[in-house]
């Protein structure tokens, strides 16, 4: 487990985990914290600016991309915009695979380049690799997503989650840097009474003002939390990712917390972040380091407010770059400026991945969002929390933890609402004691075997 370090030591350490991970965060920190109050198009004069860099280096280095720009009509002197961009393939992890080295750069080395895996939550694991400047601007974005509440790094911060927030087994070299970073792990790969016990009764001694996690996690813990003597565990914020956060899941989360929570979104493989300030009004794209487009299912992309797939471009990463990276994730985007004064554009409307979807029989296909906000099953009051599994094109199970026993009408009134929004189906209720969880602990509200 890790080592609390003293709040005294609180910046030194952190500059250690900056020379122990080998990254520039603390440098780059300062420069997000003034950009994101720019104005718009200053803002996208940056993500243009460090785009045709992006374009210009890859031509030159990385033979994939030279070869790519060839194919899709680039001039040899044109320069790579958020416009013609557009014009490259959509980049997925089976292509990445089969291009295999011919996407890393001719400097490969030099940008100190570490191999990463995904955790494979939608069934295809993939390699690849994240460099210094990526590596380093990625936690500057997430530092300054944090920092809006008061959160300065070195500041302790409990991690609720599975194993891609910190790592599965901490192995001593782990631990040192857990305890260098103020992070206090809470693994959830298993969750019962005894083990939440434990950690609200750490969580409560310790002197942690900020959690981070996952939100399905941080939902069955606060809701703990709530029915315990103890009733509140108060931080000044909770930061959650990764899932897709429901309404309930974050009510829960508040009033166990007594904070805000703000959600974050972020894609390792993709390189990119997001945040959500005080108005909570979606998630706010870290642009200067980021390029976003939200595309149909034949690519082309969708105009503001409309949902689609998330495609990522990583503008500063050089080892190996992934233009237009197929992320999966379902959004949309919005470029109406926030109540807060930041001109960074906004993700709304996430719903988790694209893959964990309903087929209903008349073709269509409903996303996770859907369900989260869903009145039959959230007005339910036997049901505690459920899931989707979908094992074909015909059954639809819901899984349910009982808040209690329901009568055979509570089940057919959930059923009858369910079959009205999606066509005539096998449905069936099936209480359960755990939710599935992927690999690495990950909660998804619907798993799909189609597809
Ligand atoms: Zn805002």
């Amino acid at each position: 487990m890790a080592i609390e370090i003293p709040r005294f030591l609180k910046r030194p350490a952190i500059r250690m985990v900056d020379i122990a991970r080998k990254t520039d965060s603390l440098k780059f920190l300062p420069e997000l914290l003034e950009s994101q109050w720019w104005n718009l198009s200053m803002l996208e004069e940056l993500q243009a600016k460090r785009m045709a860099e992006l374009g210009r280096y890859v031509r030159q280095n990385v033979p994939y991309w030279a070869a790519a720009f060839v194919k899709a009509g680039f001039d040899d002197d044109e320069v790579l915009t958020p416009e013609n961009i557009a014009r490259l393939p959509l980049l997925n992890k089976d292509m990445i695979r089969v291009a295999g080295d011919s996407l890393k750069s001719r400097e490969f080395e030099k940008w100190q380049p570490r191999h990463k895996n995904t955790s494979g939550s939608t069934g295809v694991p993939l390699d690849y690799y994240i460099d210094r400047p990526a590596h380093s601007w990625q936690w500057a974005h997430m530092w300054r997503g944090w920092a809006q509440t008061g959160y300065v790094p070195g500041d302790l911060y409990a991690a609720i989650s599975g194993g891609s927030l910190v790592p599965e087994k901490a192995a001593l070299k782990q631990t040192i840097y857990l305890a260098l970073s103020s992070a206090l792990h809470f693994p959830t790969y298993h969750m019962n009474d005894e083990i939440m016990e434990r950690y609200s009764e750490r969580l409560a001694k310790s002197p942690i003002d900020f959690v981070y996690g996952y939100p399905s996690s941080m939902e069955i813990f606060s809701e703990y939390i709530t029915a315990s003597p103890r009733k509140k565990i108060p931080m000044k914020a909770v930061f959650t990712t990764s899932e897709g956060l429901s309404p309930k899941a974050r009510a829960a989360i508040e009033l166990a917390f007594e904070c805000p929570v703000y959600d974050t979104y972020g894609c390792n493989d993709g390189g990119i972040f997001s945040f959500e300030c005080e108005h909570h009004n979606g998630l706010h794209m870290g642009m200067e380091t980021d390029f976003v487009e939200i595309v149909d299912e034949k690519g082309q992309r969708v105009p503001d407010g409309e949902p689609g797939e998330v495609i990522a471009t990583n503008l500063v990463i050089r080892a190996m770059p992934l233009l237009r990276f197929r992320t999966g994730d379902i959004a949309s985007l919005t470029r109406e400026p926030c109540e807060c004064g930041r001109g960074l554009i906004r993700v709304q409307e996430l719903s988790g991945r694209e893959r964990d979807v309903i087929h209903t029989p008349d073709g269509r296909k409903i996303h996770g969002a859907f369900f989260t906000h869903f009145e039959a099953l959230h007005h339910a009051d036997w049901i505690a929390r459920f899931q989707i599994h979908q094992p074909d094109a015909n059954t639809f199970i819901l899984r349910v933890i009982l808040r209690r026993e329901p009568s055979e009408a509570d089940k057919q009134a959930v059923i009858k609402d369910l079959r009205t929004a999606m066509g005539d189906m096998e449905y069936r209720i099936e209480v359960v004691e755990k939710m599935m969880l992927t690999r690495t602990g990950k909660f998804r509200i619907i798993v799909s075997d189609i597809g």
